[in-house]
C-alpha cells in the first residue's frame, strides 16, 4: 500500500538538455551538467508544467525537475476533474497532467523525474542540486513545489502510515474493498475522498471537527446524498489504534468532550495541505501563511531571478486552473527578466 502522494511511473530521465549550451564534458559524464540553463523549474504540477510550456515555447529550453514519485503533483491523486475549463465532460487528473507534460515536451522542455535536495538562489547564476548529486546552474529559477498533505499530528499516524493510514484514496482505496473506513476533514478534498472510497468500502464515516462543512455546496450535497457515507459532526480523532495495522479510532466530541471508539480498517486524512517551502524557506521571504512572498500579482520573489508559482504562493484559491495561470505568469516574468539581462 502506498502512502506517497505520487503514483506517476515515468522512467528517470537524466539526459542533459540539448538546447542549452553544453560542454564536451557533458557527453562523457551524464551526471555532470555544465550548462548554464536559462531557466530551471522545480516542481511539476499545473504551475510547473504551464511555466514549462510557455518558457519552452519561448525557446528557453527549460529543465523541469519533476520529482521522482510526486511528478504531476496533487492532481495525480485525483479522479475526475470537472471544473478545468476546456473539458466538457471532465478529465481524469492523471490524464490532464500527462497532457500538460507532453505539451511541454513538444516544445522542447527537458523533464527530469528527480528530486531536488538543495538550491542556492542568491547571485546571478543559481544552482539546483538533485538527489544523485548533479548540480544544475541557471540564470532563472521558478519554484512551483506545490503543497503537501497536512498531518493530524497524532503519535501513531506516522507508524501506521501505509498500514491503514493514508492521504490518498485513489492510491489506496482498493485495499479497503468491503471494509469500513473513515475520512477526516470537512473540505472538498475530504468529500471527494469519501465519495471515491464508497466504490470499494462498505461504509465510509466522514469525521469533521465542526458542525458544518467547509466544502462547496455541490460537494456537500454529494456527501449528504450518498447512502454509504455517514457523517460524524463535532468530532475529532484523538488517537489511531492498532498494532500492525489500523483497527479503530479513538474519537472525542468537540462540544461535550465525550469519548467514543470507531472500529475501522483504514483512515484517510484529508485536512488540507501546507505550502512546500522547506527548500527555500531560509533564502526567500515568506508570508504569514507560510507561502513564498511575491510582489503583487507577479511571481517575483525577494531574490532577483527567482520566481514562484502555484500553491506554494497561494494561501486562498489553490485550484488547478489558478496554479496553471500562476505558472504562466512566472514564465512571462522569466521572459522579461532574461530579456532585460541580455539587453
Ligand atoms: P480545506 O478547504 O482547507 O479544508 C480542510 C478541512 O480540514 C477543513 O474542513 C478543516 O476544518 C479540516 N481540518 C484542518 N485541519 C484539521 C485538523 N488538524 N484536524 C481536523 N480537521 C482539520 O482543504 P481541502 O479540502 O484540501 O481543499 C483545498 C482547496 O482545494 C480548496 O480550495 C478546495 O475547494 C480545492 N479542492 C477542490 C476540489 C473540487 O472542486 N472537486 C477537490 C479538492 C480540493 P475547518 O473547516 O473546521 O477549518
Amino acid at each position: 500500500m502506498s502512502n506517497q502522494s505520487g503514483i506517476f511511473s515515468n522512467a528517470v530521465n537524466l539526459s542533459v538538455t540539448g538546447a542549452a549550451q553544453t560542454s564536451p564534458a557533458d557527453a562523457a559524464d551524464a551526471s555532470q551538467d555544465d550548462a548554464v540553463h536559462d531557466v530551471v523549474i522545480v516542481g511539476s504540477g499545473p504551475a510547473g508544467y504551464t511555466a514549462a510550456i510557455y518558457t519552452a515555447r519561448a525557446n528557453f529550453a527549460p529543465v523541469v525537475l519533476a520529482g521522482s514519485v510526486t511528478a504531476g503533483g496533487e492532481l495525480m491523486n485525483t479522479t475526475e476533474v470537472e471544473n478545468y475549463p476546456g473539458f466538457v465532460d471532465g478529465i481524469m487528473g492523471p490524464e490532464l497532467m500527462e497532457n500538460m507534460q507532453q505539451q511541454a515536451e513538444r516544445f522542447g522542455a527537458d523533464i527530469r523525474y528527480e528530486d531536488v535536495v538543495s538550491v542556492e538562489l542568491d547571485g546571478e547564476i543559481k544552482t539546483v542540486t538533485v538527489e544523485d548529486g548533479t548540480v544544475l546552474r541557471a540564470r532563472a529559477v521558478i519554484i512551483s513545489t506545490g503543497s503537501e498533505y497536512r498531518k493530524l499530528g497524532l503519535p501513531d499516524e506516522e507508524r501506521l502510515s501505509g498500514h491503514g493510514v493514508s492521504w490518498c484514496a485513489t492510491c489506496d482505496g482498493f485495499f479497503f474493498k468491503d471494509r469500513e473506513v473513515a475520512v477526516v476533514g470537512g473540505g472538498d478534498s475530504a468529500i471527494e475522498e469519501a465519495t471515491f472510497l464508497t466504490k470499494f468500502a462498505d461504509k465510509v464515516t466522514l469525521i469533521h471537527r465542526r458542525d458544518q462543512f467547509r466544502a462547496s455546496d455541490i460537494m456537500k450535497q454529494r456527501a449528504f446524498d450518498d447512502p454509504k457515507i455517514e457523517i460524524l459532526w463535532n468530532t475529532r480523532v484523538a488517537a489511531i489504534q492498532g498494532e500492525d495495522k489500523v483497527t479503530a479510532l479513538s474519537l472525542e466530541d468537540t462540544v461535550t468532550g465525550e469519548a467514543s471508539e470507531l472500529p475501522v480498517a483504514g483512515v484517510f486524512v484529508a485536512i488540507g495541505s501546507d505550502p512546500r517551502v522547506s527548500l527555500v524557506k531560509d533564502q526567500l521571504e515568506l508570508t504569514v501563511d507560510n507561502t513564498i512572498a511575491v510582489d503583487g500579482r507577479s511571481s517575483t520573489t525577494s531574490l532577483p531571478g527567482v520566481f514562484a508559482a502555484g500553491d506554494v504562493v497561494d494561501p486562498t484559491y489553490r485550484q488547478a486552473i489558478t496554479a496553471a495561470g500562476s505558472g504562466c505568469v512566472a514564465a512571462v516574468d522569466v521572459e522579461h527578466y532574461l530579456a532585460a539581462l541580455d539587453s
